[in-house]
């Protein structure tokens, strides 16, 4: 059969990202620089950290209901002072034995320009798109979602099955995912089940407490949306999607009440409960929207907590 003129060019596609690839192995520092790939290990697991570039959102969005001078000094210790704040987007690539699994896809070519740079970030690391073997969502957001589905509408990692937590799956084909939702948040809605539609026959669901393999647990953290979970890695390292999602509000005021998160109360509670046991522990976390590569841990600061980079 005659490849179609899609195919075609998505194989021409194929092979410019395979000969970007290649041209990197031998040695063109600048680029590398621009798409580094952060790495360490857990147990058994190999980690890396690949950027998806980055989101740029509203700063008044963030946290509107807190005291304002507090506020303030907040976002002025990220240097977030104008209008809008540049969020990084960290996709975490996890090797275990034979299996390479991504924790979240990206935002793919029709969210922001400034982000959907995961599959450009995978080649410059070396890693080809077919050799992901599943991908984990930790959410239905645009920006861990989207990435399911290339700028030609194939999937963006052929081989790859797909792991989904029950209750975020059931939350977005609910009646409730678009109940209330302002007429510019329904297209979230929309995309969310677009993209679950494509992927039904190749996911796998699960619930807080399964292993994705063994010793890759999946870990309750709702709140953010109302199925959002995170990644157990070897008990050493904490997946942790968008429970955590700013450098300073997260950490140093938890209580805060963040526009982003469904369900704004269950969020508190969860980013409380998972900030004193991640001090406790000492665990390390990678974040999504942390400075990049959004690796580090938790420690206690007065009252609260901060996040240190280490
Ligand atoms: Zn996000």
């Amino acid at each position: 059969m005659r490849p179609s003129a899609r195919q075609l060019a998505h194989l021409d596609r194929r092979r410019l990202m395979a000969g970007a690839a290649a041209t990197l192995a031998f040695g063109l520092p600048g680029v590398l620089a621009a798409a580094p790939a952060t790495r360490l290990s857990a147990g058994t697991f190999e980690l890396s950290v690949i950027s998806d570039g980055h989101l740029l959102l509203p700063t008044e969005g963030l946290a509107p209901e807190a005291p304002p001078a507090q506020r303030a000094a907040a976002l002025a210790a990220t240097g977030q002072t104008g209008p809008q704040f540049q969020s990084p987007t960290n996709v975490t690539l996890i090797r275990a034995g034979a299996e390479l699994i991504l924790v979240d896809a990206g935002s793919g070519p029709h969210f922001m320009p400034t982000a959907g740079k995961l599959a450009e970030n995978l080649a410059a690391a070396g890693i080809a798109p077919e050799a992901v073997t599943q991908v984990v969502f930790t959410h239905g957001h645009p920006d861990h979602l989207w990435g399911t589905i290339d700028d030609l509408d194939e999937f963006t990692f052929p081989n790859a099955s797909y792991v989904v937590a029950v209750p975020e799956w059931d939350f977005w084909a609910g009646e409730n995912a678009a109940r209330g939702l302002p007429a510019d948040r329904l297209v979230f809605v929309q995309a969310a089940r677009r993209n679950y539609q494509r992927i039904k026959d190749k996911v796998r669901m699960v619930k807080p407490g399964d292993d994705i393999v063994t010793g890759l647990r999946v870990v309750d953290t709702g709140g953010h949306t109302q199925g959002h979970v995170s990644l157990d890695v070897a008990g050493s390292v904490l997946v942790t999607g968008d429970a955590l999602t700013h450098p300073v509000i997260s950490f140093a005021h938890p209580r805060w009440r963040m526009t982003a998160d469904h369900e704004p109360e269950r969020a508190v509670a969860t980013r409380l409960t998972l900030l004193d046991r991640l001090a406790t522990d000492k665990t390390r976390i990678i974040g999504f929207h942390l400075p990049y590569p959004g690796v580090g841990r938790v420690e206690r600061k007065d009252d609260a907590y901060r996040f240190v980079t280490s």
